[in-house]
């Protein structure tokens, strides 16, 4: 028998390998063990579900967009923990309606983790969520470097888009309120509702304004922290202590395997990684200090032949419970009693989910109280005022292109308000 032979940390018998906790089973909610089909399955009133909707830094791939996580609680509450690049189509593709896409946590500015947020706000703002869009992010360490300048150099940028949009309803939907907090801060309080509070840390990133995040559910107990970019740091240690979901970035340390396939100087990734990022084995590290129920790593150049090297780094310092969220996308259910991971099925052409009546009052009347009609500003503007009418006057006649029996009458213009029966608008899920 060699000197030291490996052993299941938590003590399990045949069958269940050497890393696998007894934990790790399906809670009692899942509907099916292999697959997440969205849509099919209501989580427990005590489950949170962590989706990985996005999962590399760079390079964008088929199969990973840019980092972002879903946490979805089974009390209804949404939260998104950055939005990267390509992440709004595994969003939707995951069912969720436009007018839940809201509560948005930036971990930092680097663009993988906000790039689909300019995207994504007059669109979703046209689709129906004409509420605000709240987002928390850091300062800088000038205000011209916080998440409020970029918000509002961002809504520059839309400055086209917004105005062109505003030919149809879109409500308070272009309105951003932006929390933005002391990147120094550790552990203040930045969002409390419903006994979800979400609290942040500084990390160290290469630059002033890089922050983590923890989620409390004190309901349930359940705990979720993700680190966003950063350095093994003690900070994190210290705030991440008896968290449930435990996300971190990695960048693999193989500097000379990256110049092989890259081309890219060896001391140059070496130096990217050693200012700015968590290598493999000090994910192994932070796991092992930290011993939260589930360790799992993201934002990460997710390859079959370096994985394994991944993995081994990791299993030099952690013999724990550990998981890749990724690539796209991967999905954890936690209750207290179980964790279980799946891979999500999703349609690749489906289309944006219709709410259902709980998540429309959820999104537009948080407060609870229904009014009769909702009145919205059908047209802020126009296309009569926002474009030369020399352009409507070379348009082709319809009547030259449409057949006759399904020619119908155009509508250039909506009405001066728009009267929405909320209650028909609740009540219908379109079997009449
Ligand atoms: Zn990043
Ligand atoms: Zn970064």
């Amino acid at each position: 028998m060699p000197e030291k032979m490996p052993s299941n940390p938590y003590g399990g018998g045949p069958g269940v390998g050497i890393s696998l906790p007894d934990y790790y089973k399906p809670t009692k909610y899942i509907s099916n063990n292999n697959f997440y089909f969205p849509g099919t399955e209501t989580l427990g009133a005590d489950e949170m579900r962590v989706s990985f909707v996005g999962s590399t830094p760079w390079p964008p791939r088929i199969k990973q967009a840019g980092t972002a996580i879903m946490v979805e609680l089974g009390n209804g509450d949404n939260f998104f923990f950055d939005l990267g690049n390509g992440s709004i189509k595994n969003i939707l593709a995951m069912g969720v309606p436009p007018v839940m896409i809201n509560d948005i946590f930036i971990s930092h500015l680097h663009v993988d983790h906000y790039a689909d947020l300019p995207y994504m706000i007059p669109f979703t703002a046209s689709a129906g969520r004409w509420d605000p869009l709240r987002v928390y992010g850091p300062d800088g360490a000038r205000p011209d470097l916080g998440t409020a300048a970029m918000i509002d150099n961002m809504k520059k940028m839309l400055g086209w888009h917004f105005e062109e949009f505003d030919f149809m309803p879109t409500g308070d939907g272009y309105q951003i309120d932006v929390t933005e907090f002391d990147h120094r801060d550790e552990m203040g309080v930045i969002y409390d509702k419903n006994g979800v509070t979400v609290r942040h840390w500084p990390r160290s990133h290469g630059k002033d304004g890089a922050s983590a995040y923890r989620l409390d559910w004190e309901e349930t107990g359940l705990s979720f922290v993700w680190t966003g970019d950063g350095r093994p740091d003690e900070l994190t240690i210290k705030y991440s202590e008896g968290v449930d979901v435990f996300v971190s970035e990695v960048q693999s340390d193989l500097g000379y395997i990256a110049s092989l396939k890259y081309g890219y100087p060896q001391e140059i990734y070496n130096y990217v990684i050693d200012t700015h990022h968590t290598t493999h084995y000090a994910l192994g590290y932070l796991f092992n200090e930290i011993q939260p129920r589930v360790g799992l790593a993201t934002h990460i150049e997710y390859e079959p032949g370096t994985n394994n090297e991944v993995v081994a780094g990791v299993r030099a310092h952690y013999d724990g419970l550990f998981l890749f969220g990724a690539p796209d996308v991967q999905v954890i259910n936690v209750t207290k009693d179980a964790v279980w991971s799946r891979e999500a099925v999703l349609p690749e052409f489906g289309t944006v989910s219709r709410p259902t009546p709980e998540q429309l009052k959820k999104a537009w009347f948080p407060d609870g109280e229904i009014p009769e009609f909702l009145e919205i500003d059908p047209c802020k503007l126009p296309r009569e005022e926002q474009q030369d009418p020399y352009l409507r006057e070379i348009e082709i006649d319809p009547a030259l292109y449409t057949p006759p029996d399904v020619m119908r009458e155009l509508v250039t213009r909506l009405p001066p308000t728009l009267k929405i029966p909320v209650g028909e608008m609740l009540d219908s899920q379109g079997d009449e």
